[in-house]
């Protein structure tokens, strides 16, 4: 399996060649031993947002990822914040981007951590999953470059299927928003 500390070999700020011991593997960060930098790793955010059915509120919109990682499995429609970007502003844009949709976000729900390799890099991020307010039409015209699909589901016909899914944190937050739903 592939170490963390192959994923970098030269220094960002001065190009000085990385060796294995450069790495600190405990508070994740690249010293360089040439210009003293601390190449930290962290975790980067990511936003999600769950979008019931406005009939229904146990169907959820998903899409279907037309891109790797994970292409052809299901998604709850996400993006990355632009840097300096707001998360909600971040989320009302990556909808508009992937979906053609304007959607008001209803309240924040909870955070997830996932693994996640990007183009051959490592990534660990923190998936900020907020709850937008129910929507009545399914959208016509999602981006295809990204999804080639994109409906509601029925909680209950997806939720004992956790392989149908590109990420775990999407199934584990779609398991819990379902059970706060039956409570
Ligand atoms: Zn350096």
């Amino acid at each position: 399996m592939k170490q963390y500390f192959e994923d970098f070999k030269w220094c960002p700020k001065c190009g000085s060649k990385y060796s294995k011991k450069d790495f600190n593997g405990k508070s994740f960060f690249f010293n360089c031993k040439n210009c003293s930098f601390n190449f930290y790793q962290n975790s980067k955010p990511s936003i999600s947002v769950i979008i019931p059915n406005y009939s229904d509120k146990s169907k959820i919109l998903l899409t279907e990822r037309a891109i790797e990682p994970r292409q052809g499995l299901l998604d709850i429609p996400s993006g990355f914040p632009i840097y300096g970007e707001d998360a909600i502003d971040s989320a009302l844009r990556e909808i508009k981007e992937e979906l053609g949709i304007e959607i008001k976000i209803e309240k924040f729900l909870f955070t997830i951590n996932q693994d996640y390799i990007y183009q051959r890099l490592s990534n660990n991020v923190i998936v900020i999953y907020f709850l937008a307010k129910p929507l009545k039409i399914v959208p016509k015209k999602i981006d295809h470059k990204e999804n080639s699909n994109c409906q509601f589901y029925k909680i209950s016909d997806i939720i004992n299927y956790p392989e149908k899914f590109a990420f775990s944190s999407d199934f584990k937050a779609i398991k819990s928003y379902f059970e706060k739903l039956n409570i």
